[in-house]
């Protein structure tokens, strides 16, 4: 397995090079288009890496994921879904137009920008502090890690530069659409972009999905199995932003991306997978990633179709 990976990581410099690091968050500017990560954890625990897997970068829409799954786990899938669906829309993580020319009665999935902004908004806590704290807390539990934290400099980069995230949130607003207080769901939304985690706990996250809610070092169940269901299945439909069919296609593993260069990966019965790689592709997917996580699917027969 140690050779596999680093023949991933090879593969993942390589494809990296073709790409960008994000810059519409100034912060993340600072991202080294040559850091290039992976690692595996199987469903015993047992913990592979290669490159930069222990390397921390701000969990971006990752979190997305976390946020999805403890917001099941606090009000249960029918109280979620009443406010967001479940369906994939062909458009950009953080577009507008999907309101304004389509005016759906909610936002069309958990996983585009609007939807996440709704499912922050049910996580449960008497206040923005309580709530952040819970997902903080409830990233560790997935991680397996404890002291998960924000990255102090990306959340304020992201609430300085965040018109587009704020235009999507009061446009909910205005249409009924977010209940609650607009500005403290967004800064809870900034917040939890920017938790800071590694290739390794990302992938300890994918395998508690993919053991249906188990923790792989512990044993312990920490999801509901229908709850792991849930979100391994869109991760598959939406997690890669507007390339999830292309994705579908090319690897067949449930993922989920984040811009600042991380992708989430779990391979029902099998495995966890996380990678890092900022260079990103036009629709702000790693490229690294992308190019790993295809390698690996193909030489380990991974894809779940
Ligand atoms: N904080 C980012 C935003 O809202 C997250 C985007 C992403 O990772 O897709 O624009």
């Amino acid at each position: 397995m140690e050779e596999r990976l680093k023949r991933c990581v090879a593969l993942g410099k390589e494809a990296a090079k073709e790409g960008q690091v994000a810059s519409y968050i100034p912060e993340l500017k600072k991202g080294n288009p040559e850091d290039v990560g992976i690692c595996i954890v199987d469903l015993q625990g047992k913990v592979y890496g290669a490159g930069e897997f222990k390397k921390n970068f701000t969990l971006q829409s990752i979190t997305k994921v976390i946020s999805l799954l403890l917001a099941l786990e606090d009000r249960g899938a029918e109280e979620v879904f009443r406010h967001v669906h479940m369906e994939p829309t062909g458009d950009s993580f953080n577009s507008i137009m999907s309101f304004e020319v389509k005016n759906p009665t909610k936002p069309f999935n958990p996983m585009i920008n609007a939807g996440a902004m709704v499912v922050s908004s049910l996580i449960l806590g008497d206040s923005p502090e309580e709530r952040i704290q819970r997902l903080l807390a409830f990233t560790d539990r997935l991680s397996g890690t404890p002291g998960h934290v924000i990255d102090e400099r990306v959340y304020r980069s992201e609430k300085e530069t965040g018109d587009r995230n704020r235009s999507l949130a009061y446009f909910m607003k205005s249409t009924g659409i977010m209940e609650g207080n607009t500005e403290e769901i967004l800064d809870l939304y900034f917040m939890q972009c920017s938790i800071l985690g590694n290739c390794q706990d990302i992938a300890a996250m994918g395998a508690v999905l993919a053991s249906n809610g188990r923790h792989p070092f512990t044993g312990e169940r920490i999801l509901k199995k229908e709850n792991a269901r849930i979100v391994k299945t869109i991760m598959t439909t939406c997690g890669m932003y507007d390339a999830s069919g292309e994705f579908a296609v090319s690897c067949g593993i449930p993922a989920k991306s984040g811009v600042g260069g991380g992708i989430l990966g779990a391979v029902p019965g099998v495995l966890g997978v996380g990678t890092f790689g900022p260079a990103l592709d036009r629709k702000g997917n790693s490229l690294a990633g992308i190019r790993m996580l295809e390698y690996l699917a193909h030489d380990m027969d991974l894809s779940i179709f």
